[in-house]
């Protein structure tokens, strides 16, 4: 892909915050370009491949404009047929098979979407940066320097999972980590689910399941929360959750058919004691997710949760000018595609007015 000497914007990350800064960027006639990431060993373990995290997931029900339909035919004209491959095959569904659109098609018809209107792709990592002099430079892992006037980062953020085999096995079959996106999924209806962490989005996981599990158990490796008070005291009155306290999970159990069917708990006093088994339907993984901002080496201010700040309300800037965020690495609150996409737009648009400005 042809690179300019300085670029108008560079867009670092490829879900739907990235896609939706380079449409509307592309659109401004300012020839985006977009660092993808790389497709590595050591992305794939940190869980920051390219495409992001909708690209690891099944069906997104909730992202305006796309219900179930005849989509297998309209991927295949909207997309490079080499792109097409990407795909698993359930995305298109069998020959006139109504289905609703996959986490992976749906971010490659973004992608699609915006290389239509000129965005131009590396697909590589960022690997550090240097915003103490203008214009920005960005420090690629081919060894090579791209430097641009105007940053949008959109790097987003990893899911902290358990780590365990089985886990791994069942994700998306039982195993997920957005009550939001996957609770009203037919599989938990009036069933019971576990929710394995301790903190608010833990307790706020737990509250939204109760909506339609018939249980919902929270499993916590201490007998102590870390989530906020009135979160808690909202937890403990709600006759449909039930704490397991110093427990951790050891093994989800299951199988190819039925997805998960239970969960294998550690007494984590003593690790010595049989494990206790729970009937489970679901098991949704809440310990956290760490937004990607490692290679910015303290360059933007983070907040306390480790997420970029926002400097200005209700804009996209961050604390350095020409700078500017969208998604989940400046999020620790909403965490959708359709919110990341949104202030993907946002930073566009800031990123242009800075533009014209200078
Ligand atoms: C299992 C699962 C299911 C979900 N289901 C839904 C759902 O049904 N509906 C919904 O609305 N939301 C869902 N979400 C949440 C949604 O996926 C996220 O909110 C959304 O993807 C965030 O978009 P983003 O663009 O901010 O970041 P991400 O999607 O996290 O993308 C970040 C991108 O940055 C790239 N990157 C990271 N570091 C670097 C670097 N140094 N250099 C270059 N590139 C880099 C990564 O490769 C990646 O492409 C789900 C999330 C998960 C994990």
């Amino acid at each position: 892909m042809s690179r300019k000497d300085v670029e108008n914007i560079a867009i670092i990350g490829s879900g739907p915050a990235g896609w939706s800064a380079a449409i509307y960027a592309a659109r401004a006639a300012l020839e985006p370009i977009v660092i993808e990431g790389a497709l590595t060993a050591e992305n794939q373990e940190a869980g920051t491949l390219p495409m992001g995290q909708l690209a690891t997931t099944t069906v997104i029900e909730n992202y305006p404009g796309f219900p179930i339909g005849e989509l297998g035919a309209y991927l295949k004209t909207a997309l490079d047929e080499e792109r097409t491959y990407v795909l698993p095959p359930e995305a298109f569904g069998e020959s006139g098979e109504r289905i609703g659109i996959y986490g992976s098609a749906l971010i490659e018809l973004a992608r699609q979407q915006a290389l239509n209107f000129g965005a131009r792709t590396v697909d590589e990592d960022v690997v550090s940066v240097d915003f103490t002099k203008r214009p920005f430079e960005l420090r690629i892992s081919d060894e090579t320097t791209i430097v641009a006037k105007s940053v949008i980062i959109a790097t987003g953020a990893s899911v902290r999972w358990l780590g365990l085999p089985s886990e791994e096995r069942f994700k998306n079959n039982g195993v997920g980590a957005c009550a939001v996106c996957d609770g009203a999924s037919p599989r938990f209806a009036n069933r019971p689910v576990v929710v394995v962490g301790g903190g608010d989005t833990a307790l706020e996981d737990a509250e939204y399941l109760t909506k339609f599990a018939s249980k919902v158990y929270v499993v916590h490796r201490r007998d102590e929360l870390r989530a906020s008070k009135i979160l808690a005291s909202r937890a403990a009155s709600n006759p449909k959750i039930e704490f397991l306290w110093n427990r951790v999970p050891s093994e989800i159990l299951g199988n190819d058919e039925d997805g998960v069917t239970g969960i294998l708990l550690t007494n984590t006093l003593d690790r010595e004691e049989e494990p206790l088994e729970i009937e489970t339907s679901g098991v949704f993984v809440a310990i956290g997710r760490r937004p990607n901002v490692g290679f910015l080496g303290g360059a933007l201010e983070l907040t306390e949760q480790g997420n970029i700040k926002r400097t200005v309300p209700f804009q996209t800037n961050t604390s350095v000018p020409g700078v500017f965020v969208a998604g989940d690495v400046a999020d620790a609150r909403y965490r959708q595609a359709v919110v990341a996409a949104g202030s993907g737009a946002c930073a566009a648009m800031d990123a242009e007015r800075f533009l014209a400005e200078l």
